[in-house]
């Protein structure tokens, strides 16, 4: 199947994936329950549970790349103690000012900011954070190893980058099923519920191309990090990747 995503040039792949989340950021919170039938949740908290924040009122700074609607920093928020800040980086204005209007609503605006920002250049000085998360946003970045540089740069010694992204299946049927999922039904709901199949196709191509996780942990150490490892969570449907800059 070919959506003609697959071949457009890397220049191009940024405007493409802005438009997607542009049209869906009103709809995104919805979206994630439906296609991932909630599992988004506890594939969010286990990433969580990985970054374990201080539970003192230690000063802890998170950037939440690719952050989108805050998810990820509040539940950082809910985990940790006093000390525990948030930056949310995002490159698309519509997906923050939602996040905002969240973080608001539900009394997180003293502990999380919401700033725009490429994860290829990122708008912080070198050694800012002690921990580094991205959650599926690695796989709309068109040059990943920039990012994953840009990631070492602004973490401190000693600090973690955690990502949780799309992976390969590997447990046999579940395997067909998936591939079904995702080329049937996820556009249609797509289609349904924010009038935008093509960027629900996009997601599913974009997923098939990613790396696998140990090409993609590969990667990770080529960028500078150590001890990395990966856990493959749902047979595989997800990978929570691991690294150290030491
Ligand atoms: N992390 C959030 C979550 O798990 O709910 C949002 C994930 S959403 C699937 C992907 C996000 O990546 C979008 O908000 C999109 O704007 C963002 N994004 C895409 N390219 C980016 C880039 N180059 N730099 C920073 N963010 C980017």
């Amino acid at each position: 199947t070919h959506f003609g995503y697959e071949n457009i040039p890397l220049e191009e792949k940024q405007g493409r994936v802005d438009d997607v989340f542009h049209s869906v950021a009103r709809r995104y919170d919805l979206m994630n329950d439906l296609m991932s039938g909630g599992l988004h949740r506890p594939w969010k908290d286990a990433l969580v549970t990985a970054v374990n924040p201080p539970k003192s009122d230690r000063a802890f700074r998170l950037l939440d790349l690719a952050g989108g609607t805050g998810d990820v920093a509040f539940r950082v928020v809910d985990a940790g103690g006093d000390g525990t800040r948030v930056t949310v980086c995002d490159i698309n204005a519509e997906m923050l000012a939602v996040g905002r209007e969240r973080a608001e609503k539900r009394g997180y605006d003293h502990a999380v900011t919401f700033e725009q920002g490429n994860a290829e250049e990122l708008p912080y000085a070198d050694k800012t954070f002690d921990c580094v998360t991205i959650a599926f946003g690695i796989r709309n970045v068109p040059r990943i190893e920039r990012a994953l540089a840009e990631v070492y740069r602004v973490l401190k010694t000693g600090g973690r980058f955690l990502c949780l992204e799309f992976s390969a299946v590997d447990v046999p049927g579940l395997d067909k099923i998936y591939e079904l999922y995702s080329f049937n039904v996820i556009p249609r709901v797509g289609q349904a519920v924010t009038g935008d199949r093509e960027a629900y196709q996009y997601l599913v191509e974009s997923i098939r191309k990613f790396p696998k996780p140990r090409r993609f942990a590969a990667m990770i150490e080529a960028a500078g990090f150590r001890r990395v490892s990966f856990t493959q969570m749902t047979g595989g449907v997800v990978a929570l990747h691991s690294g150290w800059k030491l």
